[in-house]
């Protein structure tokens, strides 16, 4: 599970000299720029890679490999987010390299803005909202791009000419109907969207269909079925064409494989080198079962310094839940912040037992949820440009409740966003908090308790509880994720209000909590809306957890609901919404109640979980994560443009860079690029194994 914490969702962005700095971190050595550019709705930021010089050389070498395979799979994603976006993006390469025309025009700038979202969300697509989005130029100028280009490095198919080709792409590019939802949420789900992982007349009945022959009932240990393949339909036959060596990806996947035997000469232990063969074989055979095993060798590792995630992961994308996107990250563990996230692990089963979850959905066991902060060093796949700051991995349920879950917190990004946001002059907080006492706050508490609530997600929220014996994996489907991070949202909203944190030093004092509680009712009912255009729903998981919860509380805190369902007859309603001077603000009242009612929708979503109760998960996912009031949508749209904010962050990634000498690698330097097009161009001539087709 990647999880987009509030400090990346926020982008929340404090005056230089208002923001207050945690003492105890280092100061960069020399002015280091980190937010390097801005253009449509994004934000590009450089991170840095702490204590870099006091790896071995060996440990160099290993990050080093891990993150060449980490940059091998860009095409897979791009290929799996919609079936022409490689053409797309090789066009465009075609003309960032070789066009001959006039590159200063306001069109041709249009176009590089164009070029740079394609870019950043692997695709067409957007890389949040999922809707399709348009170069500002014509079709003409598009065309006389392509034709002033140099045409050997088009992706023509044999014998095609640059205006057939060009008369192929336009309306791909340019028709507002055309493959207008990456992931849809309409019915037909799997025909309405343009993702690359069904191929043919395929319908959500006849996947459906297909994977439910496949389970066997009582399985105890089920594959992740349907995880790493795509489904075609053929000849009226159905069958799964799998991403392996040998395979779909072959390519890419041959050249990954490549990079991690290279990384498995240099790794840390043995066990590394144990679970990384199998990664290897599970790439190699496709094997799902391998998978696993690999997962299971792979979370018992706790003692590396070194780690890396990479493979087909998440199924965020796929509007099944059941597909993942390739992606990868290479990290090693940021010492000085682990024993934070430890603290909070090794509570890990007072928090069990303690949590307000009816006891037959608790874990009688928390087994080994292990728990770091890191700092990453190459970002790739579904993790670049715009990464998670948070991760929890195995997905396996089975394997999580059997041998746990690595949860990770990555601190040099959560570092380099708000650095990037001290860098910008305007206030996202001033102008949605109410008071300026919250605005206070949310200055003195609010980098702190979002780390705890990014950890409490993290390391105990997505590993917390059981679902009921016969109750299937994946019961919840287009709902699972969306229910998924509000469960782990609000086992940390809980517990960040619990005493004991003060006691175990995790939170600096009683009051701390309130800043996030402020942040996380003003971002999920108003301000994550400057995020989905006007008119649309709100459709990413994310997005949606944050919006349920908060609507959920403002519904079930408002001073008429509590008095038809309690005996208490409370003055203000919990979360008040206040208009001043046309501007909306939501208040929070009642901080304890607050709590209450967070304690009482984790009962329910754990218990929708637990059960597999699809309807009741439907109904609340319906009813309070994806409408949006279309007045308060464009005041907030209007007040966030006026800030000139950038409501999306993504990363240029540092280059790793072998030092020779006498033809001997002898050392690995950093290097910080911060040309974002440039970048990309690299790695488009550097890392592109899979061949454009259409
Ligand atoms: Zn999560």
């Amino acid at each position: 599970m990647i999880c987009i914490g509030m400090a990346a969702a926020l982008a929340g962005c404090v005056p230089k000299e208002e923001q207050q700095k945690p003492a105890e971190q280092p100061q960069p050595k020399e002015e280091f720029k980190y937010l390097v550019d801005e253009f449509a709705d994004l934000r590009i930021m450089r991170y840095q890679i702490p204590e870099w010089d006091q790896l071995t050389l060996q440990q160099k070498s290993y990050i080093y490999y891990l993150g060449e395979a980490a940059k091998c799979g860009r095409d897979i994603l791009a290929d799996q987010n919609f079936k022409y976006n490689l053409v797309v993006r090789k066009t465009i390469e075609a003309v960032l390299n070789s066009y001959q025309g006039d590159r200063e025009s306001a069109d041709f700038q249009n176009f590089v803005v164009y070029a740079k979202r394609v870019f950043f969300s692997n695709g067409i697509h957007h890389h949040y909202a999922e809707d399709k989005f348009f170069p500002e130029v014509s079709e003409v100028y598009f065309a006389d791009l392509i034709k002033g280009s140099d045409a050997s490095l088009l992706p023509l198919n044999e014998g095609e000419t640059v205006d057939d080709f060009i008369a192929f792409l336009t309306p791909v590019v340019f028709d507002k109907e055309l493959y207008k939802m990456r992931r849809s949420s309409e019915d037909d789900i799997i025909v309405n969207s343009a993702v690359n992982f069904y191929e043919g007349d395929i319908r959500k009945a006849d996947v459906e269909a297909f994977y439910n022959k496949m389970r066997k009932p009582n399985d105890e240990e089920p594959i992740s079925y349907g995880l790493n393949s795509k489904l075609v339909k053929k000849d009226g036959k159905i069958y799964e064409d799998v991403y392996k060596a040998d395979g779909l990806y072959g390519e890419a996947i041959q050249a990954i494989i490549g990079w991690l035997q290279k990384a498995n000469e240099v790794a840390e232990n043995e066990s590394q080198r144990n679970y990384t063969q199998k990664l290897i074989d599970y790439y190699t055979t496709g094997d799902l079962k391998t998978w696993d095993e690999y997962n299971i060798a792979w979370v018992q590792d706790s003692v590396s310094h070194i780690d890396f995630v990479n493979g087909f992961i998440e199924d965020y994308g796929d509007p099944m839940g059941m597909k993942a996107t390739w992606e990868a990250i290479v990290d090693f563990k940021d010492l000085e912040a682990t024993v934070r996230s430890n603290t909070i692990s090794e509570n890990a089963q007072w928090f069990e037992d303690h949590s307000p979850v009816d006891p037959r959905f608790k874990k009688e066991e928390c087994k080994g949820v292990s728990a770091k902060s890191i700092i990453v060093t190459t970002l790739g796949g579904d993790c670049f440009p715009s990464p998670p700051i948070g991760i929890n991995l195995p997905n396996a349920d089975w394997i999580r409740k059997e041998f746990g879950s690595k949860s990770v917190t990555i601190t040099n990004l959560m570092e380099a966003y708000d650095k990037a946001a001290d860098e910008c002059p305007r206030s996202a907080l001033k102008e949605f908090a109410y008071t300026q006492e919250e605005v206070d706050l949310c200055k003195k508490y609010g980098s702190d308790a979002d780390v705890v609530h990014t950890n409490l997600h993290e390391c105990l929220g997505h590993g917390s509880g059981k679902l009921l014996p016969g109750t299937q994996p994946g019961a919840l489907k287009e709902f699972s994720s969306t229910l998924e991070e509000a469960r782990a949202d609000l086992f940390g909203l809980y517990y960040l209000a619990e005493p004991r944190m003060v006691e175990l030093g995790v939170m600096p004092d009683a009051e701390a909590y309130m800043a996030e509680y402020c942040s996380y009712i003003r971002n999920g009912m108003m301000s994550q809306l400057a995020r989905v255009e006007l008119g649309k729903d709100v459709t990413e998981a994310h997005m949606q957890n944050r919006k349920l919860i908060s609507e959920w509380c403002y519904e079930h805190g408002k001073v008429e609901t509590l008095r038809a369902t309690s005996v208490q007859t409370p003055e203000k309603d919990v979360i008040e919404k206040i208009v001043r001077d046309g501007k909306t603000y939501f208040v929070i009242n009642d901080f304890e109640a607050l709590r209450g009612l967070f304690g009482e929708l984790l009962a329910e979503i754990q218990r929708i979980k637990s059960e597999g109760d699809y309807a009741a998960g439907k109904a609340i996912v319906e009813k309070y994560a994806v409408k949006v009031d279309p007045e308060l949508h464009k005041e907030v749209k209007e007040r966030y443009n006026a800030l000139g904010l950038k409501p999306y962050g993504g990363f240029i990634n540092p280059e790793i860079v072998p030092v020779t000498e006498n033809g001997q690698v002898v050392d690995y330097k950093v290097e910080y690029p911060s040309d974002f097009v440039a970048q990309h161009l690299k790695y488009g001539k550097e890392y592109s194994f899979l061949k454009a087709k259409h």
